[in-house]
This record gives C-alpha cells, sequence and structure tokens, in this order.
C-alpha cells in the first residue's frame, strides 16, 4: 500500500510503498475514506511525543470501511463504516473496566503508539472496544473532521465541562478544537465567548454560535473582560490553544465555583505552566483535563449532527490528496491556518 512515512523526526515526509498490514485477532484493516491533518501530527513529526517511533506513518483523525477482522472480533464484519477514538482503550485494564476507555493503561493511538492513517490501509487493534459505526447519511470526510477535535470538543464541554443550558462558556482559542467546542456549546443553548488573536478566527467564531468576541491582543485583561461581560465570570471555561497564557486566563475568567477545561496540549517547554491556584481555592475552582471520548459516548455527538444540531462540515478547510500529506503537514508549524484539511483518498 501507498503511505506517508518519515524515517527521522523533521526529516522528509515522503509517499512510499510498504507492506499491506493484517490485523490482530482482536483487530481490523480499515480501508481509509478521509484522514484529517491536526497539530498533533506535526507534533509528532517534529518529535515532541514520546509515543511516537520512527519510520513512523502519521494521522489519526480519520474515516473508513472495514476490510479485514481477526478471529476474534465479534462485532465488525467486511463492509463496516467506522471512525475511533484517536485514543483506543484495551477493554481490561483498570481503567477500562471503570469505562474510561480515553485513559487506558495500554492505549493505542494510531498515528503515534502505532502507525495511523495517512496510509491507504492502517490496521487497528482493541476493535469490539473502540469502532464506532457511522450514520449510513455521513460522509468519510465528515466523520474526520470529528476525529479528536470534535470528539474531545464534545467530552470537555458535555462530560467534563458538565454544561447547561443558559450557561457561558468562554473558549480560548477559536482553532478547530475551539470552533468545535463553540458550537457544541451552542447546540446545548449555552452562552459562548470565544477568544483569539487572529480575526479571521473570530469571524468563524461568530458564524459557529459564539455570542461575543475578544481579539487578545486589543486589551491587556481578557480574563477582566470576560468576567465583567458575564458578570462575575464564565460557568465553564476552556483553553482550547494550549499555553501559558491562555491556561491563566481560563483559569482566571471564571465565576465562582466555574469549571476550567484543560482541553489544548501543553508540549516541550510549556507542558508545566504556572496555574493561580490562589484563585482556586479562594474561588472553588475546578480544573479538569480531558483526554479524548469513550467510543460510546459518541452516540451523543453522532446524534446532535444527524439531527441537524451540529454541523462539523463548517470547520472543513479544505480537501487534499494523499500525496499532498507530507509537504501540507511539514508546514503546520507555522500558526496554523483556518479551517480542517482533510486527505481524502479513493
Ligand atoms: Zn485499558
Ligand atoms: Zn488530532
Amino acid at each position: 500500500m501507498k503511505a506517508v512515512r518519515y524515517d527521522t523526526f523533521e526529516g522528509p515526509l515522503r509517499l512510499v510503498e510498504v507492506p499491506d498490514p493484517k490485523p490482530s485477532r482482536d483487530g481490523v484493516v480499515v480501508q481509509v475514506g478521509a484522514s484529517g491533518l491536526c497539530r498533533s501530527d506535526w507534533h509528532g513529526w517534529m518529535g515532541h511525543d514520546a509515543d511516537v517511533r520512527v519510520p513512523h506513518v502519521p494521522g489519526h483523525e480519520f474515516a473508513g470501511t472495514v476490510i479485514e477482522t481477526g478471529g476474534d472480533v465479534r462485532k465488525w464484519k467486511k463492509g463496516d463504516r467506522i471512525t475511533v477514538p484517536f485514543s483506543m482503550g484495551c477493554g481490561s485494564c483498570e481503567r477500562c473496566r471503570a469505562g474510561d476507555e480515553q485513559i487506558c493503561d495500554r492505549y493505542y493511538q494510531p498515528g503515534f503508539t502505532g502507525w495511523g492513517t495517512f496510509a491507504e490501509y492502517v490496521a487497528l487493534p482493541y476493535a469490539d472496544v473502540n469502532l464506532v459505526r457511522l450514520p449510513d447519511s455521513m460522509t468519510f470526510t465528515t466523520a474526520a473532521l470529528l476525529g479528536c477535535r470534535f470528539a474531545t470538543a464534545y467530552r470537555a464541554v458535555v462530560g467534563q465541562g458538565r454544561t447547561r443550558p443558559g450557561e457561558w462558556v468562554a473558549v480560548h482559542g477559536c482553532g478547530g478544537v475551539g470552533l468545535s467546542a463553540t458550537m457544541i456549546a451552542r447546540a446545548l443553548h449555552a452562552r459562548v465567548i470565544g477568544v483569539d488573536i487572529a480575526a479571521e478566527k473570530l469571524e468563524l467564531a461568530r458564524s459557529c454560535g459564539a455570542e461575543i468576541v475578544i481579539d487578545a491582543l486589543e486589551g491587556p485583561d481578557v480574563a477582566g473582560a470576560i468576567r465583567e461581560l458575564t458578570g462575575g465570570g464564565a460557568h465553564v471555561s476552556i483553553d482550547a490553544l494550549g499555553s501559558p497564557a491562555t491556561c491563566r486566563n481560563s483559569i482566571l475568567s471564571l465565576r465562582k465555583r466555574g469549571r476550567h477545561i484543560q482541553v489544548g496540549l501543553l508540549l516541550a517547554d510549556q507542558s508545566d505552566p504556572p496555574v493561580p491556584m490562589s484563585q482556586v481555592v479562594a474561588r472553588e475552582l475546578e480544573i479538569r483535563g480531558t483526554h479524548g471520548l469513550q467510543a460510546r459516548q459518541y452516540a451523543g455527538l453522532l446524534d446532535l449532527i444527524t439531527n441537524g444540531q451540529l454541523h462539523p462540515e463548517k470547520l472543513l478547510g479544505k480537501t487534499i490528496s494523499l500525496p499532498q500529506v507530507g509537504p501540507e503537514l511539514a508546514g503546520m508549524g507555522s500558526f496554523p491556518g483556518v479551517g480542517v484539511t482533510v486527505a481524502v483518498l479513493d
């Protein structure tokens, strides 16, 4: 099969011929229909992710068709149209038995711990625990957009954030995951404030349902502005970018007993940012991380989409072909553009 592979970190991303994958006993092989490009893929290529071993095939936000199943797979067969959470649970460790497959002790992440989806085919283990059936009406491109951004945003807003109708949700960083969170919060009838430093992203945030947008470059005190606009602070605040500044702003923009949800990855030299803990104590704030979404929780997300309440396709920037993935991915180091790029395979 053809796959986009790099042999050294920051090295060339080449489209090469590699052997077709075989399914493990509990796994499947999926023909990739579409696979979204994500900044996490770029971080992996840069060598920021300890899970990635070279040579490596990146790609983790995808959808496709099962073409082969291992002997122990019971729930899936050839021809099934599926996606999977970006972090797949083993189904048998302590975390998985508690229903938290998204933080499995033996997690498998295609495109990180194993070869990913910028390829014609991908092998996935733990199929019965992790595969998610796609509605017939959903295209692979739309399903690829759910990838990590929408699924992660859904868990941030619904699961970890426990967002209720009428509450204020501040979204710091209006890239893919921030816009996803904005749309999901709106679908739940919450009120959204979007914060970014790029006018085009703030415009998109508005079109995704943000009632108020704030250009963080225009004033020195984003958090103070949010507290004022919301009469005390947001009920839920999401750092969707992942930086010491947005993490701090997010926590400080909360009202008392508010919930900060850390979604954006803090990597390399930013992995240990200062946290205004005195305010966490004084205002009884909650700080929670979020790391993906269990397969069984996709039902609520897919319902919002098939009911027409959520439109992930709004996030689509452009589609490209597999040979274009390498150059596109290498260029993601400059600040990511507007909209998600999805590689569509024939
Ligand atoms: Zn597990
Ligand atoms: Zn991703």
